[in-house]
């Protein structure tokens, strides 16, 4: 057999492999075969290389295998990985990363709960409310996403997606995002609002800082928790480390998930010492998670951060953000490009040509997303550290596309 047919041969069967034995999430997965990543780069099986404006749905912020992600998960994987469900014993790397954390953090942010991904940080988040107010009802806000886990789920505002898992939690109410007489809503039955402080999948949507401000003044008026989900906005994509900063408020508890450990998987939930004490007793025990704050992803996490700190990337996401603006702004298809930073959102005119714009991108070598709620929006949140020579090719290509895209009828079934 040449060279040529046996990397057929390949190619068909880790394809036939994708379609049989991996659990695909919609009948249509991008489906584009990775061998290599770095930076801003993805590279693919057919030998071309892809730029990536998504970062894995903001998690890839410092770009992919940064070398000193790497650095650190090579020293942590020659000392010890997994040795102890989580919170029994000290481990050097979750310590280091705490300490970095909590420096950044307010005063009332000071107690980490490592966690594995989003959802259980969100998960362990709606838990500690309740435990400590010892209320149950809960807030969330139309349009938001918090994960897929039942609890997260619960307080996701989007019912094509909860309906099919019904019944979920009790007592979750929704309100509209940005809404001030919605507020009243919040009562003192009320143990917790969840919020992303800027909707991520519900098309990037960045709520005035008086509605926030007003939401926090409600919460400590009742004595409900506010929780922040910034597991999207987090570690620098809005332009300040966190998306709190960026209003002037601090919630009770914040979740984070996704840019925090450069591509290693790894959650958290933060809040007071005095609210986190809540899980120690009545009964002990009472949140635990085995691999939560794994060594190895702490390690990275703390690279990770010290980067984002030493290359003053929140710094440089504001300049990413700016960039992606100009270009982009005005052009046909293009009723507006909203977000903060450099969590964007390119709001098109109609679905047909957003996937027409996505899929043309992509043959030219530019990676773009949707998001999970919004049909007709290309989401933009490309590596904080993207060389600027290379936003500006990506960027390039995107104006030739949207000056001459051919919009592709997408069949209703689709
Ligand atoms: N909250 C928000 C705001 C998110 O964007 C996501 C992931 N898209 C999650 C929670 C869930 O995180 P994970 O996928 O790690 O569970």
């Amino acid at each position: 057999m040449t060279i040529m047919a046996q990397n057929k041969c390949r190619a068909d069967q880790v394809d036939r492999t994708f379609r049989e034995h991996i659990a695909w999430t919609s009948d249509h997965p991008i489906g584009l075969e990775v061998t290599y990543a770095a930076g801003p780069f993805i590279q693919l099986s057919d030998g071309t290389e892809v730029i990536d404006l998504i970062s894995g749905i903001a998690v890839s912020s410092i770009g992919h295998r940064h070398p000193r992600v790497l650095h650190a998960i090579r020293e942590q994987i020659e000392r010890h990985l997994h040795v102890m469900v989580y919170g029994e014993f000290v481990q050097q790397s979750q310590v280091a990363f705490a300490n970095l954390l909590t420096d950044q953090l307010p005063d009332t942010l000071q107690v980490v709960y490592y966690t594995m991904s989003g959802t259980e940080a969100n998960e362990g988040a709606l838990k500690l409310a309740k435990k400590f107010t010892g209320r149950r009802k809960m807030i969330a806000f139309e349009g938001s996403y918090h994960g897929d886990t039942h609890g997260s789920l619960s307080v996701t505002g989007r019912r094509v997606y909860r309906d099919p898992f019904e019944p979920l939690l009790p007592d979750v109410q929704f309100l509209p995002f940005g809404d001030l007489e919605a507020l009243h809503a919040i009562d003192d039955r009320t143990a917790c609002v969840i919020t992303e402080p800027i909707q991520g999948e519900g098309g990037v949507i960045v709520p005035d800082t008086g509605w926030i401000r007003a939401l926090r003044e409600r919460c400590s008026e009742v004595g409900a928790l506010l929780i922040f989900d910034e597991i999207q906005t987090g570690f620098g994509r809005t332009g300040t480390l966190f998306a709190f900063e960026g209003f002037g408020v601090v919630p009770d508890i914040i979740t984070l998930a996704k840019a925090m450990a450069g591509g290693m998987p790894l959650g958290a939930f933060v809040s007071s010492a005095e609210i986190m004490a809540s899980f120690r007793t009545d009964p002990p025990l009472s949140h635990v998670t085995t691999f939560g704050g794994h060594p190895v992803s702490c390690a990275a996490a703390r690279a990770a951060l010290e980067v984002i700190l030493e290359e003053s990337l929140t710094a440089r996401s504001g300049e990413v953000g700016r960039r992606v603006r100009t270009a982009l702004e005005g052009r046909p298809h293009v009723r507006e490009v909203r977000g903060r930073g450099a969590m964007l959102g390119l709001a098109l005119d109609g679905r047909q040509v957003t996937q027409s714009i996505v899929d043309a991108c992509l043959k030219q070598g530019v990676l773009l997303g949707w998001t999970l709620h919004s049909n007709d929006l290309i989401r933009i949140a490309p590596p904080l550290n993207i060389p600027f020579s290379v936003l500006e090719d990506a960027l390039a290509i995107m104006i030739s596309v949207l000056d001459d895209v051919t919009i592709r009828p997408i069949p209703e079934a689709e």
